[in-house]
């Protein structure tokens, strides 16, 4: 493989929460707690919240935030945990578009998948027969 041993890798989730949290100077992006504010109150250091629930850990994808703003943001259901982008095994940027497709168009992100993988079947032609079409 030519490849040497273990590197540190900077798109590893807790390097990309660091650059986040030092991107946003260590402060909360919505009320603007610091750090050391949320070790005193929390007990912990500020969050890192995906705008994306449920996508991968990116620089663009993040924000800092304390836990009292992280706590009014949307989670992911149990339900729809299974079929985030990341899961479905796809590329980081194409998890993106799609997560954004489905969001657009209020669907989960399987059939919004599904939806794009039928038309691009049908436009090369290799959608199996009429009769498969449900
Ligand atoms: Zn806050």
């Amino acid at each position: 493989m030519g490849r040497r041993g273990p590197q540190p890798n900077p798109n590893s989730r807790d390097n990309v929460k660091k650059a986040v949290r030092k991107r946003d100077g260590h402060k909360c992006t919505e009320c603007g707690m610091t750090r050391e504010e949320s070790r005193a109150r929390f007990g912990r250091t500020l969050d890192v919240h995906r705008l994306i629930p449920g996508s991968r850990y990116t620089l663009s994808g993040c924000v800092t935030l304390c836990r009292e703003c992280h706590k009014t943001k949307p989670k992911l259901k149990r339900r729809q945990r299974s079929e985030t982008p990341r899961r479905i095994g796809i590329r980081a940027d194409l998890a993106k578009a799609l997560a954004l497709m489905a969001k657009r168009n209020n669907r989960p992100v399987r059939m919004e998948f599904n939806r794009i993988m039928r038309m691009a079947a049908q436009a090369a032609g290799v959608w199996p027969s009429p009769q498969d079409e449900d």
